[in-house]
């Protein structure tokens, strides 16, 4: 299938059009020319090159975002709120194109696509009124004493991103930062540019130039962001390697505050008295298949299911697996798209195989729908694996597909052992209608971010983030906004005596 047949009218539109950076307000090529390669990961067909930026376009943008950054914090939180109203009502106008972007260029279903521009307008108007009263604190201290403390923004802040909510995140994740006062070099994921560069063009006519700043490239543009000197404050959603690596290289620059959103292998706990049918829609809803394929961090890729109902349960969610239409992202029928690229799809693919090999059940999926051939796009049905050990590789390791693995327990001291056993801890979720146990289990949970009868939803102005090897800091939240400012703590000593 060809991604400029009727079906795919952005494909025309995405061939035809220049995909530049944007830098001081300006869009513009690589300095020195580089380019990367998109590809539809519905047909595997080249889409189209954008701008790859090098450390020369890093230096620029920083010097761009420092010249405008001391305006923009100026203007204040009320300033800045009139801002993002223009920018909500900019990206309303453009909402089905950044949509349609996201389907042919990173694979997500239409309709979910829509849904992320959706969760990002909310998000754009949410901010504003979340931290528009907040404040820092006075200290008690004796007469005459004034003990306050203040926020004030980093100045310029790097962002670089996962793949998998490409102009959600490039919205959402930028937002926090914004809002406070700091101006943003944003750097999505390589495999996904053209909703993020869709974006700067609509920010552009926003934004004062140089406060959002748009640059596409991989991990040579992200590790200039990253060890620039100036840039004291990097926001990273991605996978632990990167995490890790990026700690480090931030600390060969200058002192960084440094905050990570990585990976999970996130425990779903069900209790035998769980309402069952909630536990299987959520079971498959958690997973996101329908969103990014189960390309998603906090998904429910872990589930304990007490031995009393494991059976029924594996094969009830096995049936909602097999009742889903893999398809391209944009075609009408769909309910899951394909992974984002070849070598993502052949990961996932080694992932099935080590299953197998190692001795996990297969129940369904594992393999490509109807028949089809790998150079028809990156397509897997939705996968599970039953029986599956802790020892297992489907068990252990953060597969980032639509693959779930599932054992049975029966003593909850054993399962509390058993989902914490990992180096993760993201998200988790506990099933069962006993308060008691809900409460005392998801107390227990080494997660950021636990669910009780409930999972994959995200409840924003609660923060969202990993303990453990998931990450550090946390987001969607008032704690976000701290994040992004300099705490100052002032002590003012009143001499005269006043009256
Ligand atoms: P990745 O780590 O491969 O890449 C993430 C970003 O880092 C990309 O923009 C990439 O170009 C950049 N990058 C790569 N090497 C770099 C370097 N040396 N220096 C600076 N930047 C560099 O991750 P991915 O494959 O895009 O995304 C999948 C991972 O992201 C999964 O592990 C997933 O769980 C995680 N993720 C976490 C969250 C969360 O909120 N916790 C959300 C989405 C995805």
């Amino acid at each position: 299938m060809s991604a400029t047949t009727a079906a795919d009218p952005i494909g025309t539109y995405v061939r035809g059009h220049a995909f530049k950076l944007l830098i001081g307000g300006e869009l513009c090529d690589a300095a020195d020319g580089a380019t990367l390669q998109t590809v539809d990961p519905s047909t595997g067909e080249a889409l189209t090159s954008v701008p790859s930026a090098g450390a020369q376009d890093v230096a620029r943008a920083y010097e761009a975002a420092a010249a405008a950054q001391p305006d923009w914090e100026d203007i204040g939180v009320e300033g800045r709120s009139e801002v993002f109203s223009r920018l909500a009502a900019a990206i309303q106008a453009n909402e089905e194109r950044l949509a349609a972007l996201d389907a042919v260029d990173g694979g997500l279903p239409l309709a979910a696509a829509r849904v992320d521009i959706k969760i990002s307008l909310a998000n754009i108007r949410d901010w504003p009124t979340l931290v528009r009263w907040h404040g820092g604190r006075t200290i008690p201290a004796s007469p005459g004493n004034l003990h306050y403390t203040s926020y004030r923004p980093y100045g310029v802040v790097g962002k670089i991103l996962a793949y998998n909510h490409p102009a959600m995140f490039a919205i959402t994740r930028t937002l926090a930062a914004l809002i406070a006062g700091n101006a943003v070099i944003l750097k999505p994921a390589p495999q996904v540019p053209l909703s993020a560069l869709a974006l700067g063009e609509i920010a552009r006519d926003v934004f004062p130039p140089g406060v959002f700043n748009v640059l596409t490239g991989g991990a040579e543009a992200g590790d200039a962001i990253v060890t620039h000197p100036a840039i004291k404050r990097i926001g990273f959603t991605g996978s632990v390697p990167t995490g890790l690596k990026i700690q480090q290289r931030a600390a060969t620059a200058a002192v960084k505050h440094v905050s990570l959103e990585l990976g999970g292998k996130n425990p779903m706990i069900v209790f035998p008295d769980a309402d069952l049918d909630a536990a299987v829609d959520g079971a498959v809803s958690g997973m996101n298949f329908g969103v990014c394929a189960g390309q998603s961090c906090g998904s429910n890729s872990r589930n304990y299911v007490h031995g009393e109902i494991y059976d029924d349960f594996v094969s009830r969610v096995a049936e909602r697996l097999e009742a889903m239409r893999v398809a391209p992202a944009y075609a009408d029928d769909v309910d899951m798209g394909p992974l984002v690229t070849r070598e993502h799809y052949q990961r996932v693919m080694g992932f099935v195989r080590s299953g197998n090999e190692e001795g996990a059940r297969l129940v369904t999926g594992g393999d490509r729908p109807n028949g089809s051939t790998e150079d028809g796009g990156f397509f897997l049905r939705p996968t599970l694996f039953a029986d599956v050990s802790p020892a297992m590789r489907v068990g252990r390791e953060e597969i980032f597909g639509p693959v779930m693995a599932m054992a049975s327990w029966d003593q909850t001291e054993e399962v509390i052992a058993a989902a914490n056993d990992t180096e993760l801890g993201l998200t988790a979720s506990v099933w069962t209608q006993d308060l008691t146990t809900a409460h005392r289990v998801a107390s227990r949970l080494q997660a950021g971010y636990v669910w009780v009868n409930d999972t994959g939803r995200h409840y924003w102005g609660t923060p969202f983030g990993g303990a453990k090897n998931s990450g550090l800091g946390r987001e969607e939240s008032t704690e976000e906004y701290e994040s992004y400012m300099e705490l100052k703590a002032v002590h003012v000593i009143l001499r005269g005596r006043g009256g």
